[in-house]
């Protein structure tokens, strides 16, 4: 992929109050790119995601374009392109899967921006079909793999440059997960998304990734480009919990 400092991570440090979760990372995710971080429970993954949306605080520096990021709220992060799926999914369950999805695009406002949100939502029915069939039906009433679809839809009505992804697949069968997965990668394909996936099932991850960090006790031990990650069996045994 064309440049390699989209996303700058430079001695990244965060935690919350006493507890130092992440001790100094550094890696760059090139534009278009999908990035798996991975590692045991506990790592800083998490923390890594929210310290790239603004969700907890972070020392050093993620630059973005070259837009540095930290120090941003939320919705600061999320104006300059910083869409993240939580752990969890966070849809509402009460209101529709359209009006989920609408959230999304909340911050894009006004008369010229109507008719794009509304193509933009064909595009994401287009992605995910279950989701346009069940546009009008509470978003409480589908399965989790539809609710994480709804979760990865709401993110891209924001039309994100940089889509953080925490453990798409917890709680999924693995089919659902694959399926998941698929339509990741053919988003990131299409509308050369920038991705950033957090995952728990390192196989998964490493399918759809072009690259992959593996996260430790909130330090890297080991950054490569997936290929390389998935085909080292000693690399699979020690750190992806596989053999
Ligand atoms: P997991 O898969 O369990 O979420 P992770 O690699 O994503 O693992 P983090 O969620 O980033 O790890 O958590 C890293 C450390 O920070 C853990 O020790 C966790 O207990 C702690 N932690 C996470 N969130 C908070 C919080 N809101 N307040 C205090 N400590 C937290």
């Amino acid at each position: 992929s064309e440049e390699p400092d989209f996303l700058e991570v430079r001695g990244l440090h965060a935690g919350y109050g006493q507890a130092r979760v992440l001790q100094g990372l550094d890696f760059s995710v090139a534009r278009g790119e999908v990035c798996a971080i991975l590692g045991p429970n506990g790592a800083g993954k998490t923390t890594t995601l929210r310290a790239l949306s603004g969700m907890v605080r972070g020392r050093g520096s993620v630059t973005l374009n070259g837009t540095e990021l930290l120090g941003r709220s939320p919705e600061q992060a999320a104006r300059l392109g910083v869409a993240h799926v939580p752990e969890g999914r966070g849809t509402f369950n009460d209101l529709t899967v359209e009006e989920n999805l609408r959230i999304g695009a909340h911050l894009r406002t006004g008369r010229r921006n109507r008719a794009a949100v509304t193509a933009d939502l064909e595009r994401i029915y287009d992605y995910f079909p279950a989701l346009r069939r069940r546009s009008r039906q509470a978003a409480g009433s589908l399965s989790g793999g539809e609710q994480q679809m709804i979760a990865i839809g709401r993110a891209l009505m924001l039309r994100p440059a940089l889509l953080l992804l925490d453990e798409p697949s917890l709680g999924l069968a693995p089919l659902v997960t694959r399926e998941l997965f698929g339509i990741v990668r053919a988003v990131n394909e299409e509308e050369r998304t920038t991705v950033v996936v957090v995952e728990q099932n390192a196989q998964l991850a490493l399918d759809i990734a072009h690259r992959a960090h593996v996260l430790e006790a909130g330090r890297l031990v080991l950054s490569g480009p997936a290929r390389e990650i998935r085909e080292d069996g000693q690399v699979a045994e020690v750190y992806l919990g596989v053999s």
